[in-house]
């Protein structure tokens, strides 16, 4: 049991994870999940609440979004970074195919490849 596997957990539980599971479901004992939860408090990484569940105490784990990842979320859309930032080319915006491309993406999710796709496609065929 490693502190990425504790905290890739705690990450996908954005409710928060309580701590009196995290050491049940990643099969150590509690001792080592507190030392785990101690470094991970230590580094920044998660914060907690105290939270009783049936009279026992326990922490809620709270991951804590990095600094670095708050400042660049505006500007990514699934995995696509905004393709303006730091674009040097001429352009007509409304004829970007990475400004179309990253648009699509935001606004369709995953679905949004298809459609690029699509658009791609029938921007071939008008050519000809
Ligand atoms: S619209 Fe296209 S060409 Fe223009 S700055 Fe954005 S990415 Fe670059």
């Amino acid at each position: 049991m490693s502190v990425e596997e504790a905290l890739d957990y705690i990450k996908s539980h954005p409710e928060g994870a309580l701590q009196s599971n995290l050491w049940k479901i990643l099969k150590i004992d509690s001792r080592k999940c507190s030392r785990i939860v101690a470094k991970l408090l230590k580094e920044n990484l998660i914060t907690r609440e105290a939270e009783s569940i049936d009279g026992i105490r326990t922490y809620r784990l709270y991951y804590v979004e990095s600094a670095h990842d708050r400042r660049f979320s505006p500007l990514l859309a699934e995995e696509f970074f905004e393709p303006c930032a730091g674009c040097i080319e001429e352009c007509t915006p409304e004829h970007c195919a990475k400004l179309s491309e990253w648009i699509f993406s935001i606004v369709m999710g995953p679905a949004g490849e298809m459609a690029i796709e699509k658009v791609y496609h029938q921007e071939k065929y008008s050519e000809i």
